[in-house]
């Protein structure tokens, strides 16, 4: 597909980094995400991702309470997670409007399968935690660093979660490295970079 002015003009931002370009910007169009979550970071990776022309399908979980205040009205809480964003994202971006799946960013716990991308987004009661995955990435590794984890933080931490989830999904979206890895959010722009649960052949590979 090839990018129409207004298309341009939007994503000019994105376009100009080097790594995305014009290719990059129409593999994000083409792309998808499933999303899973009810929080503040799983609605804020949905909109950064449909904002940057990632099409977004959501899970029918219902919007949490400590959602309330970014993208949903307090009246939004309680109702299904796809019915709030199939309102509210077309406003967002309107490329990004028709749902595609294709990789997954899930709060924790999560179940995991389906197609790469993956990205989960949880913490440890004070950190938020971002682990992800490419096509190549080793599924075990990925699995036992993910299990030993908690639920996302909430609030402001939540949010900036959200945010540099969806910005790790975009970078494996355009076949950015590494294929696994994981990062603490300390506080929101603090990030530190995680000790994976490594299986024996990773270990030896690193
Ligand atoms: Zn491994």
């Amino acid at each position: 597909m090839a990018l129409r002015e207004e298309q341009i003009l939007r994503y000019s931002r994105q376009i100009l980094l080097k790594d995305v370009g014009g290719r990059g910007q129409e593999a994000l169009l083409e792309g998808g995400a499933k999303i899973e979550g009810d929080g503040p970071a799983a609605l804020t990776a949905a909109a950064y991702l449909a904002a940057g022309g990632t099409p977004v399908v959501a899970s029918d979980e219902a919007v949490c309470p400590a959602s309330a205040g970014f993208l949903v009205t307090p009246e939004d809480i309680g109702r299904p997670v796809s019915e709030v964003l199939a309102r509210v994202l077309p406003d967002v971006n309107a490329d990004a409007a028709t749902p595609r799946e294709g990789g997954r960013l899930a709060e924790l716990p999560s179940a995991w399968n389906g197609e790469a991308p993956w990205v989960a987004l949880g913490g440890d009661g004070t950190r938020g935690a971002v682990v992800f995955r490419g096509p190549q990435g080793c599924v075990w590794c990925f699995g036992e660093t993910v299990r030993n984890l908690g639920t996302p933080p909430m609030g402001v931490l939540g949010v900036a979660l959200g945010a540099l989830g969806a910005l790790v999904f975009q970078r494996l979206r355009l076949g950015m490295g590494p294929e696994l890895g994981g990062r603490w959010l300390v506080a929101p722009g603090q990030v530190l970079e995680m000790d994976l649960h490594l299986c024996a052949k990773c270990r030896g590979a690193r």
